[in-house]
């Protein structure tokens, strides 16, 4: 259910609109922070997942049952990331949308050397994440996302709805507000997808490489497993 319908708002209409629902949301529940988004954006309102967990896909689709999902294929998905996003394809009222790199890993092996993410992590997420979401979210005027403040301290300062000034998009993070107790008891109470990869010691799951993804150790925030060791902390469609 891609979008083909113009954007009802300028960039200036969109900036004002964040900003004012940044103030009222703020102490709104996540089901109303989606209701929202939902009725102000209709089919120009996407969400993002790595399929890490469906929670936030699962908000959305009881706001606008059909949404578009958008899932980030970079070629170096663990083989349950896969799978979690086809069991959500396949029971969930939700549009999964797979975006991909303009090239294969064997093409940015053949043009950068084999292993880029191993030399340089940002060029390789740039090329496998930043650039295929910019494009794939051309056609929307706003973007949900699972972020929440509790999961490293570059978080802890994410605001509900927030104006992307980039990419010229609302950013909207329902569950910002959440701790991973309050996420348990909604995938608790609603029966969410979870990628078994959470259920082997990964607490923030992205790309399979050692040096992208790693089990987290005891004491550890959600995210340390990232990158660790390379002084990078988020893959850039946050920054
Ligand atoms: S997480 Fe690792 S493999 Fe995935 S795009 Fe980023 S650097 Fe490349």
């Amino acid at each position: 259910m891609t979008t083909e319908t113009e954007s009802a708002y300028t960039p200036a209409q969109l900036e004002a609109l964040a900003a004012d629902a940044a103030r009222e949301l703020e102490e709104a529940s996540a089901q109303e922070i989606m209701r929202w988004a939902a009725e102000t954006f209709g089919r120009r309102l996407a969400v993002t997942s790595s399929m890490e967990d469906a929670v936030v896909a699962h908000l959305a689709s009881t706001a606008l049952p059909g949404i578009d999902v958008i899932f980030l294929d970079t070629g170096y998905h663990f083989v349950e990331t896969i799978g979690t996003r086809d069991a959500v394809a396949a029971t969930m009222p939700v549009n999964v949308i797979t975006l991909t790199p303009r090239q294969s890993v064997a093409e940015q092996d053949a043009e950068y050397g084999p292993r880029l993410h191993d030399r340089d992590p940002d060029l390789c997420c740039k090329l496998r994440k930043v650039e295929p979401l910019n494009r794939g979210l051309a056609g929307y005027d706003a973007w949900a996302t699972g972020l929440r403040r509790d999961e490293s301290p570059t978080r802890a300062n994410t605001p509900v709805v927030a104006y992307d000034p980039k990419r010229q998009k609302v950013k909207i993070a329902p569950i910002a507000r959440w701790t991973q107790e309050d996420v348990d008891a909604y995938v608790a109470a609603n029966g969410i997808l979870l990628n078994p990869l959470l259920f082997d010691g990964y607490a923030s799951i992205g790309c399979s490489p050692e040096s992208c993804t790693r089990r987290v150790l005891e004491g550890e925030d959600a995210r340390s497993g990232r990158w660790a060791g390379a002084g990078k902390t988020e893959c850039g469609i946050h920054l």
